[in-house]
């Protein structure tokens, strides 16, 4: 049974407790004050990467009110710039991959968030513990007290003659994003794992004929994958073959002698092909070239931060977005080791800028403190001027 002296005790403690954990806020903050007082070093909410994930948390994060700053990184954009034609996004009806990014960027300046033209070059945490000390290759030194990595995954290259050339003039790395450009066409697909194999399967309906390019005897794809090729008639599986090269077509002659001037940007129109074995070269007639050959999650800067799998992929706890370690969190591709759509890392760094939000609240950030901490902040002021 309570009686009116523990009830009073209850209370006393309770405001104990209230008192100490205002007073460790306060401590935290004001520690935080000291160190950027002079260098307006100070970030709530960092995002590194500022492809679809990082500018969706940025979204959230600065419409709580927090200081949000997007480190741009070396792919400003991330992967959409590189893509044809997004129609895959819900709302997203066959915009080109640089306009929704484009739209996304507005959209987050506009929330004041701040877009920094920088990369990360190193990453601590602070020796006091309660915030992180990064470093950038332009030699600025932010103090963040948040961190959300969006930094996405790199579709592995083949890296021969003329991938460059004709990236999206033929060759893709995304079949669910551009298997329309199949359509009615001759298609390789290179790859022997899951992914190619899912790569063939969202072509197929589209393609004349595939040609799935495997360089070893055998797939590394799951039998069950491996089964599901067996229905389509015009898919056909060579193994033991490498590309060393993609090719355009040879120049078409006129009757004159005259070169065709055709003013068309070029488009590829095969893929040469070395047999492992007896090393024979032979040119496969392909108009678009799908290569499947995994993904590198751009994670290596934070692996001795926060935990990642064998893969180099950012390891998370149940279905949140926090890392390992306390004030890090992360969203997107990087984390992402199956699906990789852009609609799901823009639902996962949603749920990263909420995480973020929560566990600076819980820090004890508010409107007040926000208000106190503002002189300190970073604040990029080149892009400020230019907007
Ligand atoms: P994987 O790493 O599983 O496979 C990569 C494939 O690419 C291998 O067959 C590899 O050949 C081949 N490869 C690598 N480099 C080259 C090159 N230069 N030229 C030609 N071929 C090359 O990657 P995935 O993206 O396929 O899959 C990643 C993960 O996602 C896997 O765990 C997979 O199971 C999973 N996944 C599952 C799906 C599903 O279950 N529906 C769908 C998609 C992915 P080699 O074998 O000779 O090394």
């Amino acid at each position: 049974m309570w009686n009116k002296k523990s009830v009073s005790f209850f209370n006393a403690t309770l405001l104990l407790i209230i008192f100490v954990q205002a007073q460790v806020h306060a401590t935290h903050f004001e520690h935080i004050k000291q160190i950027t007082a002079s260098s307006k070093s100070l970030v709530p909410v960092l995002i590194i990467g500022s492809g679809v994930a990082g500018l969706s948390a940025a979204i959230y994060t600065a419409r709580a009110q927090l200081h949000t700053v997007v480190m741009a990184g070396n792919e400003p954009g991330g992967q959409l710039m590189g893509s044809s034609l997004v129609e895959n996004m819900p709302g997203v009806t066959a915009v080109a991959g640089y306009k929704v990014i484009e739209q996304m960027e507005q959209q987050v300046q506009a929330l004041g968030v701040h877009m920094l033209h920088d990369t990360v070059r190193t990453i601590k945490v602070a020796s006091e513990g309660n915030h992180f000390i990064v470093e950038t290759e332009n030699d600025l030194t932010l103090h963040a007290l948040t961190i959300i990595i969006a930094t996405g995954a790199s579709p592995n290259k083949l890296q021969v003659p003329g991938e460059v050339e004709f990236t999206n003039a033929g060759v893709f790395t995304c079949a669910v994003c551009d298997c329309r450009q199949a359509t009615g066409k001759e298609v390789a697909v290179v790859g022997g794992g899951d992914s190619a194999i899912e790569s063939v399967m969202h072509l197929a309906p589209y393609a004349k004929h595939i040609t799935l390019l495997v360089r070893g005897k055998q797939m590394r794809a799951s039998l069950a994958m491996q089964e599901k090729l067996k229905k389509y008639d015009h898919v056909a599986v060579l193994y033991q073959q490498r590309v060393i090269k993609i090719v355009e077509a040879a120049p078409v002659q006129e009757p004159s002698g005259t070169k065709n001037t055709d003013e068309n940007s070029p488009w590829m129109s095969g893929v040469v092909i070395q047999h492992a074995d007896n090393q024979e070269i032979k040119l496969l007639s392909a108009e678009c070239v799908f290569v499947a050959i995994g993904h590198t999650p751009n994670s290596q800067l934070f692996a001795p931060l926060v935990a990642v799998d064998g893969n180099g992929y950012i390891l998370l706890q149940g279905r949140t977005q926090l890392t390992s370690l306390p004030g890090i969190f992360a969203a997107g591709d990087v984390t992402d080791p199956r699906y990789k759509q852009a609609g799901r890392a823009s639902g996962d760094a949603i749920a990263a800028g909420l995480d973020a939000i929560a566990y600076l609240h819980d820090k004890g950030f508010s409107v007040v403190t926000a208000q106190e901490l503002a002189p300190y902040y970073f604040k990029n002021v080149v892009i400020e001027e230019e907007i």
